[in-house]
């Protein structure tokens, strides 16, 4: 019987993904940076507060976050864990509504303002359409704190242990792996390290645009950006990149003696097939191995 792992686009086993939050005219040098060394990632905007002095007006996202994603930050940046219910769905459906309306794609992702976020949040977001989120809430301290343990390790990794890099899972509640101010270039080098192909890994880095400048210190981003770009193992996608992959390969239909499968998709699914064979199956495709 062929052994068949799931592996990301191009046959790579890692990804490296970026989110941030706000849409701050800060955006514009942050997305430049990314651009310059092949970066991606997400961005999360309140379409309800409109300051040209602060935030990136609406006429400028379809040219700026070309290449990146769009996603929901609500209208209005409420802490959304303490508002009752109608006020959610509010604040969650205009936002997907107003970024549609400029980007002309449907907008699935967000992350929730101020980290906030419960089960009866994620329940009405999903209602919504909304197909992942990130979080950042002091409920998920022990996770996160082991995943900073992991990351914090010195020494090699070896197989079987946490690495910090984990794919999430629940994608209603995806924690990232670090904020750009916690040893985000200590732990780039760490995952350009990870050679080990048993698992696939994820780094996925979160902040705002305006910190760098607050905080005096873009040159962390422009270090680790260059750092991070051009590498053959990585994939870097958007956040939602990563969500509709996982649901193309979920979707694969495989013979029952993993001799053929068939792809029912639009996008292609790459699979290692016995350890060395990497293949792509294109969508609406059958491949025998
Ligand atoms: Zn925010």
């Amino acid at each position: 019987m062929n052994k068949i792992y799931k592996v990301f686009p191009g046959g790579k086993h890692k990804v490296l993904t970026l989110s941030y939050d706000d849409g701050k005219i800060e955006d514009r040098r942050l997305v430049a940076i990314l651009n310059k060394n092949g970066l991606r990632g997400t961005f999360n905007l309140n379409s309800g507060i409109v300051n040209p002095d602060v935030r990136i007006p609406k006429e400028e996202w379809k040219e700026l976050y070309a290449g990146h994603e769009v996603a929901v930050h609500t209208c209005t940046h409420p802490t959304i864990a303490r508002c009752p219910n109608n006020e959610i769905v509010y604040e969650i459906l205009n936002d997907r509504k107003a970024l549609e309306k400029v980007m002309g794609y449907p907008v699935r992702g967000m992350a929730f303002p101020n980290g906030s976020s419960d089960e009866r949040v994620c329940n009405i977001a999903k209602d919504l359409g909304i197909e992942y989120a990130r979080v950042a809430a002091d409920r998920y301290a022990d996770v996160i704190n082991a995943k900073k343990r992991a990351l914090e390790a010195e020494g090699p990794i070896l197989l079987g242990d946490a690495t910090g890099f984990e794919m999430p899972d629940n994608y209603m509640q995806w924690l990232p792996t670090c904020h750009h101010n916690h040893h985000l270039v200590k732990f780039g080098k760490k995952f350009i390290s990870l050679k080990k192909k048993q698992y696939l890994y994820m780094m996925y880095v979160w902040g705002h645009s305006f910190e760098f400048t607050r905080n005096d210190n873009w040159n962390i981003i422009e270090e680790f950006a260059e750092m991070m770009g051009g590498h053959d193992d990585i994939w870097y996608a958007t956040n939602i990149e990563i969500v509709d992959y996982n649901k193309v390969f979920d979707n694969l239909q495989f013979a029952a003696d993993n001799s053929f499968v068939y792809n029912p998709s639009a996008a292609s699914a790459w699979l290692c097939v016995n350890d060395t064979n990497y293949v792509e199956v294109k969508g609406g495709e059958t491949v025998w191995f």
